[in-house]
C-alpha cells in the first residue's frame, strides 16, 4: 500500500488496477503549435477526441496509464486537467523530467553545473529543483503533483546532456522517493550506460523501468538487465513499422518462458495526438491504439503459451509494486 499521486488527486496504490505504464496523450512541440497552429485546430475538439479515446481504454478494464509527457515533450497540465475531470473511474500519472537524446534546453545551458568550472566551486542543478517541486508541491500552481521522474538516452549513447539529465533525475528521485522511466535503445544496449549512471548515484534498478526494452529481440540482453533488477517497459505496442507486432510479442513470449513475467510491463507509447508524425502517414499506423493490447496482444500471448497469472501480473502486479517502490 502507497498513495500514489493522479492527475484528480492522490490514490492507494491498490486502485492502480489494470495500468498501461508508457501512453502519452498530448506529444507536441509548443513552439511550433504557438506559431503554427493550423493542425492541432481547436482545442475543444482535441480534448474531447482524447476523452472519447480514453473513455474507450477504460470501458476495456484499464484502470490506470502513466503519461510520461515532460519538458521536451510538450508537457501542458491545464489540458491533461480538462481530460481528466471528464473520465472519473480513470487515474492519469504524470511525470517530471526533461526528454533529450543530446542537448539540455538552452534554459539550463548557463545554469548550474555549466557554471561551476568559471565559478571554481561545485553550483547545483536548477533542473534537480524544478524536479523535487513537481513532485513534492505540484507543477506550475496546477494542484498537480508529478507521480514518477523522467529521462532519455537513445542511439547517440550517454552525451553530457543526457548525462546531466540522469544524475538530476536520479538526484530527484532520492530527494522524493519517486520513481524513474527511462527511455532507452535497447538495440543499442543503452539500458547499460543507465545501470552505470543509476549505481553511480546510488538508485536501486528495482525503481528504474528501461522504456521501449520491447524494441529488440535480444532476450539475452534483457535477461541480463532484468537480472540486474530493472524493470523492462515492453511498451510501444503498435509500432510496428520497424519492429513488427509478432516480434514485439514473441520477445515478451520467451521472457515469460524463462520466467521474468515478473519484471516487464506492458504499453503502447500511443498518443491521442502527436504532431511529430504527418498525420497522413499516422493514418496508416492502424495498429497503434490504445485498445491494441486488450485486441490483438494479449489473445496472441494466452494462443503462445503465456498465462493468464502472468498477465495479471504485467498489467496489474508489476505497476503497483514499482510505484510501491517494493
Ligand atoms: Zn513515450
Amino acid at each position: 500500500m502507497a498513495t500514489i499521486q493522479t492527475v484528480r488527486g492522490p490514490v492507494d496504490s491498490s486502485e492502480l488496477g489494470r495500468t498501461y505504464v508508457h501512453e502519452h496523450i498530448f506529444v507536441l512541440d509548443p513552439e511550433i503549435q504557438e506559431n503554427y497552429p493550423e493542425e492541432w485546430g481547436s482545442e475543444l475538439d482535441r480534448v474531447a477526441d482524447a476523452v472519447a479515446q480514453l473513455t474507450a481504454l477504460c470501458a476495456s478494464g484499464v484502470r490506470t496509464i502513466v503519461d510520461p509527457t515532460v519538458v521536451g515533450l510538450g508537457r501542458y497540465i491545464p489540458r491533461i486537467q480538462q481530460v481528466a475531470s471528464q473520465l472519473p473511474d480513470f487515474n492519469i500519472i504524470v511525470a517530471t523530467g526533461c526528454y533529450t537524446y543530446k542537448d539540455v534546453p538552452f534554459f539550463f545551458h548557463h545554469r548550474g553545473p555549466a557554471l561551476s568550472e568559471a565559478l571554481g566551486y561545485e553550483v547545483p542543478d536548477p533542473m534537480v529543483d524544478f524536479f523535487v517541486r513537481d513532485i513534492e508541491r505540484d507543477i506550475a500552481d496546477t494542484g498537480v503533483r508529478a507521480g514518477l521522474l523522467k529521462c532519455a538516452i537513445d542511439q547517440p549513447g550517454l552525451t553530457s546532456g543526457v548525462e546531466r539529465v540522469m544524475r538530476a533525475v536520479a538526484k530527484a528521485h532520492l530527494a522524493t522517493g519517486a520513481p524513474i522511466t527511462v527511455h532507452t535503445h535497447p538495440g543499442t544496449q543503452q539500458g547499460l550506460a543507465v545501470g552505470r549512471v543509476m549505481a553511480e548515484e546510488g538508485v536501486e534498478p528495482h525503481r528504474v523501468v528501461l522504456g521501449h526494452s520491447g524494441d529488440t529481440s535480444d532476450a539475452d540482453h534483457l535477461s541480463r538487465l532484468a537480472d540486474a533488477g530493472f524493470w523492462l517497459g515492453m511498451d510501444r505496442f503498435g509500432i510496428n513499422i520497424e519492429f513488427p507486432f509478432e516480434a514485439r510479442c514473441d520477445v515478451v513470449v520467451e521472457m515469460c518462458r524463462r520466467g521474468y513475467a515478473d519484471r516487464m510491463m506492458l504499453s503502447h507509447d500511443n498518443a491521442c495526438y502527436i504532431d511529430w508524425i504527418d498525420p497522413n502517414v499516422r493514418a496508416f499506423m492502424t495498429e497503434w491504439n490504445y485498445l491494441h493490447i486488450g485486441n490483438d496482444v494479449l489473445p496472441y500471448l494466452r494462443e503462445h503459451g503465456v498465462s493468464e497469472a502472468e498477465v495479471t501480473t504485467m498489467l496489474v502486479d508489476n505497476p503497483r509494486r514499482y510505484f510501491e517502490g517494493d
